[in-house]
C-alpha cells in the first residue's frame, strides 16, 4: 500500500474506534480511558506532531540558508520576495472577499437555533487582547537569533536565515565552504524529516481516535449554516480559485498538481496546524511538485507564518454570521473592512490549532460586532479548523508553484511525474 492509502486507513480506523470510544462513553475512571485514550492513544498522537514540530526549525534555518545564499548569487530576492509577498495577500483578499459574498448569499446568521427551535444561546467568550501593528512589526526582526529559535518565532528565524544566506553569498571562498556544509546538512534533515512521515499513519490513528472520542457533533446541529457554508466556501477556494491560479498565471494542470498534495493535506487535516505541517508541505512542494529550494525554501515558511486563506474564509464567514445573528446591518464600507482586517489577520496568525477564532476578535471589534457571538460557533470550530488548515496549506504550496514557475525555477518533469518524491518514501520505508 502507498503512504497516502495507509494514512487514509489510518483516519479511517482512527475515526471509527474514537466513534465508537465516544458512544461507550467509559466513565473517566475506566482502564480504557485512563490508559488507552488519555494514556497510549494520546501520547502517540502528542509524540508525533511534537517531532513533526522539531523539524521545522532546523528544516527552515537549513534551507532558507541554502536557498538565499543562491538566490543572493543571481540578485534576485527582492523580486521574488515581492512576487510572493504580494501573491499570499493577493490571494487572502479573493479568498475573504469571496467567503463574504457566500455567507452574504446564504445567511447563516439567520439560522441558527437550539433542539428546541428557539434562537441558539450563546457561552461567554472572553476576548484577549490583540497586540498593536507597531509591536508586530518590530518583532518581526530577531534581537536573539538563537532564541528566537528557541521560542519557534518563524518571521523572525526567516529573516536572520534570509540575511546569513545573502552574506553567505557574498563572502567568497569562506562563504562557499559554508554553504556546502549547509547543503550538506539539508540533504540530511531532508532525509530524517521523511524518517518522521513514515510514521504519519500511526501519529494520523492516535490523532484521529482522540477526535472521534472527543467530538461533539451535536454542536453542527445548531449552527448548521454557518458550518456549511464554511465549508462550501473552503472547498470553493481549494477547487476552484487555486486551479485557476495555477492555470492562468502559471500555465500548470491543477490536475497534476492536486493528487500530489494529498500527504500534506491529511497531515494538515490531522493536526489542525499548518506549522506543524510545515516540513511536509516543504518536502512536497521540493520533491513532488518541483520547486527549486530556492523558491521553497523562502515561499513555503513564509506562506505557513502569514498566508492563511482558509481563516480568512472562516473569519468572513463568522462576520457575517454574527452580524445576522445580532442585527447588525454592515455596509460595503464595514465590508472593505472586513477585507483589510480578516487580510491582515490572517498574517498574524500563529499556525497552530484554532488561533484563527482568537484573531477573529480584531475583524470583528473593526466593525463594532460583538466578540462574544464567538461563543456561538466555538463548539464547531476543532472541524473547521482542520479543514481550514488543510486549505491554508494548498495555498502556500500553490504559490510557491506558481512564483517558482514565473522564476523558471519549477522543474517541468518533476512536476508532471506522478512518481516523483515516490522514491525517496520506499527508500525510507526499507531503512525503517
Ligand atoms: N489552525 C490554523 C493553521 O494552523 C490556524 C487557524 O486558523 O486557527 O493554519
Amino acid at each position: 500500500m502507498s503512504l497516502t492509502q495507509r494514512i487514509l486507513l489510518a483516519m479511517l480506523f482512527g475515526l471509527i474506534l474514537g466513534a465508537v470510544l465516544q458512544w461507550a462513553d467509559l466513565p473517566q475512571e475506566h482502564f480504557l480511558s485512563l490508559y488507552f485514550l488519555d494514556g497510549l492513544i494520546d501520547s502517540g498522537g502528542k509524540i508525533f506532531v511534537t517531532l513533526l514540530k522539531m523539524m521545522v526549525v532546523p528544516l527552515v534555518f537549513v534551507s532558507l540558508v541554502c536557498g538565499a545564499a543562491s538566490l543572493g548569487a543571481t540578485g534576485s530576492v527582492g523580486r521574488l520576495g515581492g512576487k510572493t509577498i504580494g501573491l499570499y495577500l493577493l490571494t487572502t483578499a479573493m479568498a475573504v472577499s469571496m467567503a463574504l459574498c457566500m455567507a452574504l448569499v446564504i445567511n447563516p446568521g439567520l439560522g441558527a437555533v437550539d433542539e428546541s427551535g428557539e434562537k441558539a444561546q450563546y457561552t461567554a467568550y472572553e476576548a484577549k487582547p490583540a497586540p498593536s501593528v507597531k509591536d508586530t512589526l518590530i518583532g518581526i526582526f530577531p534581537s536573539n537569533p538563537v532564541k528566537a529559535m528557541a521560542e519557534g518565532k518563524m518571521l523572525q528565524v526567516i529573516i536572520f536565515a534570509l540575511l546569513m544566506g545573502l552574506a553567505l553569498s557574498q563572502a567568497g571562498e569562506a562563504g562557499a565552504r559554508i554553504v556546502s556544509v549547509f547543503n550538506d546538512l539539508n540533504s540530511v534533515f531532508m532525509k530524517m524529516i521523511t524518517m518522521v512521515i513514515m510514521l504519519t499513519p500511526y501519529g494520523v490513528f492516535c490523532l484521529m481516535v482522540k477526535l472521534g472520542a472527543t467530538v461533539g457533533l451535536a454542536e453542527i446541529g445548531k449552527v448548521f449554516v454557518y458550518f456549511i457554508t464554511v465549508v462550501l466556501a473552503l472547498l470553493f477556494h481549494a477547487c476552484i480559485v487555486y486551479p485557476s491560479l495555477l492555470k492562468t498565471i502559471a500555465g500548470l494542470s491543477p490536475r497534476v498538481f492536486l493528487p500530489k498534495m494529498k500527504e500534506p493535506l491529511l497531515v494538515a487535516l490531522s493536526t489542525a496546524s499548518s506549522g506543524a505541517t510545515l516540513p511536509v508541505t516543504l518536502r512536497t512542494v521540493q520533491n513532488k511538485l518541483g520547486v527549486n529550494n530556492n523558491v521553497a525554501s523562502f515561499a513555503v515558511p513564509l506562506g505557513a507564518t502569514i498566508n492563511m486563506d482558509g481563516t480568512a474564509i472562516m473569519q468572513g464567514v463568522a462576520t457575517v454570521f454574527i452580524a445576522q445573528y445580532f442585527g447588525y446591518d454592515l455596509g460595503l464600507a464595514a465590508y472593505l473592512t472586513v477585507i483589510l482586517t480578516a487580510t491582515l489577520a490572517s498574517i498574524g496568525t500563529a499556525a497552530v490549532p484554532g488561533v484563527g477564532l482568537i484573531t477573529l476578535t480584531l475583524v470583528l471589534d473593526q466593525v463594532g460586532l460583538p466578540v462574544e457571538g464567538i461563543g456561538l460557533i466555538i463548539g464547531v470550530d476543532r472541524l473547521l479548523d482542520m479543514l481550514r488548515t488543510a486549505v491554508n496549506v494548498t495555498g502556500d504550496a500553490t504559490v510557491a508553484t506558481v512564483v517558482a514557475k514565473s522564476e523558471g525555477q519549477l522543474d517541468l518533469d518533476v512536476y508532471h511525474d506522478p512518481d516523483a518524491g515516490l522514491a525517496m518514501d520506499e527508500m525510507s520505508k526499507k531503512t525503517a
